[in-house]
């Protein structure tokens, strides 16, 4: 929840995005709307220096240099939603009840003149009064459908900063995926490592495809991407939800088997060795078959390590054991 006076700053801020946006002639659309409340709220350093350049420059403040601010600095920012979305939301909807009140209470003073009117309209010595009364009503009436109109637009206002949360929610997430396989990427899996603790017995496996340069070169790169995709599918599938799973580097890929002993981890390491290897590919346009691919892997336990980079070192080591020692194999560090 947020206090009266976080609102009344939203609020202030609010005010001052709008102004904002006007000098410039910018339309309020979520994106330039966010980067303008970051902007005026002074809640981020880079940005707000580079839009004061851009005017001590005398370079026009347009659409497409918001855009670029947005992407650089507010779309994969955890802080925006916290900064800009959840106070301007808080008083949106503050604004809304308000609003919606106010209509409400026109809404039966409106209903009590007309009421008061009728009344006049039966007593013929009171049209000076009756004129008063029409005058209320006629200029109540019309604050009535302003608020409405207002109403509309502040909800209309609300959804598109909904949109914008989605929207947000969407690219934060997509920076932590690897856009091939669609498994974590490092800084994903970085991430997600923050909320399990390195005391508990946790595993990993470290998988990298054999000669896999070699396969490359023969039938190019794409049916290489292709590859690399089916092996990806083949993990994530071999593992429980928990479990996470992160494409590591090219042909890399690191499982860290969450509360898992390394006796559970070899089974599962087996599994997808075998698995990757049983995988019948097709060319789809000649119909040539592929290759049987192959995997090593290399697995190693929690022992006694202080980072996480000790225990993936552990079963980098191993990994290149079963390199040496032939390749699709697993080795246990
Ligand atoms: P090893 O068994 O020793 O691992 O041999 P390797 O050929 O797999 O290892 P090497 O490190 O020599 O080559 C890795 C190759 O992986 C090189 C590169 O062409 C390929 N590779 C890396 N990333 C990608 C990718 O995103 N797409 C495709 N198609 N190939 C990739
Ligand atoms: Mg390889
Ligand atoms: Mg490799």
């Amino acid at each position: 929840m947020l206090s009266q006076d976080d609102l009344k700053s939203a609020e202030k801020f609010s005010t001052k995005t709008h102004l904002f946006l006007s000098l410039n002639n910018l339309a309020p659309t979520p994106v330039n709307y966010s980067v303008g409340y970051i902007y005026v709220s002074k809640n981020h350093q880079q940005l707000a220096q580079a839009i004061d350049q851009k005017s001590h420059d005398n370079k026009p403040i347009d659409t497409a240099f918001i855009e670029e601010m947005f992407n650089q600095y507010l779309s994969n920012s955890n802080s925006i939603q916290h900064d800009i979305l959840e106070p301007f939301f808080a008083s949106l909807t503050d604004t809304l009840q308000r609003i919606d009140h106010q209509v409400t209470n026109d809404q039966q003073l409106s209903n009590n003149l007309e009421k008061v009117s009728s009344a006049l309209v039966k007593l013929d010595n009171h049209h000076s009064v009756q004129d008063i009364v029409s005058y209320l009503i006629s200029s109540i009436k019309s604050s009535h459908q302003q608020h409405q109109s207002l109403s509309k637009k502040l909800e209309k206002t609300s959804s598109e900063v909904n949109q914008l949360k989605n929207k947000l929610q969407e690219s934060q997430q997509e920076a932590f995926l690897d856009s091939l396989t669609g498994l974590l990427n490092r800084r994903g899996g970085e991430e997600k490592l923050k909320e399990l603790a390195l005391e508990d017995q946790h595993s990993s496996l470290m998988i990298d495809i054999d000669l896999f340069k070699n396969f490359n070169d023969k039938f190019g790169h794409f049916i290489g991407d292709k590859v690399l995709q089916r092996v990806a599918k083949v993990i994530a599938e071999s593992v429980d939800k928990e479990d996470l799973t992160m494409r590591f580097g090219g042909e890399e890929f690191l499982v860290v088997l969450v509360n898992k002993a390394k006796s559970e981890a070899s089974l599962i390491a087996e599994k997808i060795r075998h698995a990757v290897n049983s995988l019948k590919l097709k060319q789809r346009q000649t119909k040539i078959t592929l290759p049987p691919i192959s995997v090593s892997i290399g697995i190693a336990e929690v022992e006694e390590d202080q980072h996480w980079d000790d225990l993936f070192k552990r079963a980098d080591d191993a990994l290149y054991r079963a390199k040496n020692t032939g390749r699709n194999r697993c080795v246990v560090a």
